[in-house]
């Protein structure tokens, strides 16, 4: 159970990170669905949610996603998911049901960085950055290996318009279950960029195995190579939805199944 000793909504993002860093136990309410599984006895509860942080906007170069965006609104945004093929809407749909995508915001996932999301493991699969109010912008990658360097606010994020083709891939034990492991992959200009998340660690990027790919036509065999390369490139670990063993033999799987959509996009 939580606990929250006063409710503030601040009027600016200046207030709300003051609010924030006055006390250890203040802390920033996003949709308030993953605060309410834990137990916490909140200070200060700082809502957002009269800071107009909740909008998606497209720019020529790319999209703004303020950290107020619902998983829903992100999910139903037509031109977002039409530019990176339904690489965001595939992220999120099988997470449990309507009402929580209403609810779940952008800011609060990237800030928490949890290993077992599927949203960020497709963002790491595009170029985007998060911009922190107090420390300004930073590379997802490096906000997901790294954190916050002190207690701080995400404000939204930037993800770069880039032509190419996109495929995300989960395996779940159930429908609406957490993924036991994930994938997402871009290609652009022969270019590849791949992610993989719930090893159960948090989503990292496979260097090595994008950048034996880069360039190459895709033959069955370059495909179960590659494969090879990511089993041995990044750490998988055991928790109660799969070994690591299992882990490792099923990132071949979902590497070549993302392989083989982006295959069939070209031809
Ligand atoms: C029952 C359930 C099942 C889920 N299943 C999945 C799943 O299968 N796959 C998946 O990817 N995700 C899943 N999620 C996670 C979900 O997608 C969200 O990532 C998560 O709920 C956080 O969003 P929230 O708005 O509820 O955060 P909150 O509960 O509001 O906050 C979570 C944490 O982030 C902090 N925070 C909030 N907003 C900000 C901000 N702007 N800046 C800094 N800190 C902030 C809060 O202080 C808190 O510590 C699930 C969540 C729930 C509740």
């Amino acid at each position: 159970m939580i606990t929250i000793g006063k409710y503030f909504f601040p009027k600016t993002l200046e207030e709300a990170y003051g609010k924030l860093r006055e006390r250890r136990n203040n802390a920033v309410i996003g949709g308030g669905a993953y605060l309410k599984l834990g137990s916490k006895a909140i200070g200060t509860a700082v809502d957002l949610s009269s800071l107009n942080l909740d909008y998606i906007d497209e720019k020529e170069e790319g999209y703004e996603i303020g950290a107020m965006t619902t998983f829903a609104a992100v999910m139903l945004h037509k031109d977002l998911n039409k530019d990176f093929n339904n690489l965001f809407q595939r992220s999120i749909e099988d997470i449990v049901g309507m009402q929580l995508k209403n609810m779940v915001t952008v800011g609060a996932t990237v800030y928490s960085r949890y290993g077992f999301s599927d949203f960020l493991t497709a963002l790491l699969a595009t170029d985007t950055e998060v911009k922190l109010f107090k420390a300004g912008w930073v590379s997802l990658e490096e906000f997901l290996e790294k954190g916050p360097k002190e207690r701080d606010i995400v404000e939204k994020i930037w993800i770069k318009k880039e032509k190419g083709v996109y495929s995300f891939q989960d395996l779940r034990g159930s429908s609406s279950d957490y993924s036991i492991l994930n994938l997402a992959l871009s290609k652009v200009d022969n270019h590849y960029q791949i992610a993989l998340g719930a090893r159960p660690g948090r989503a990292t990027p496979a260097v090595e195995t994008a950048a034996y790919l880069s360039g190459k036509k895709l033959s069955e065999k370059e495909m179960e190579q590659a494969g090879e390369i990511l089993a041995e490139e990044l750490v998988f670990g055991t928790n109660g939805r799969g070994t690591k063993e299992y882990r490792r033999a099923m990132g071949k799987v979902l590497l070549k199944k993302a392989l083989q959509e982006v295959s069939a996009h070209e031809n």
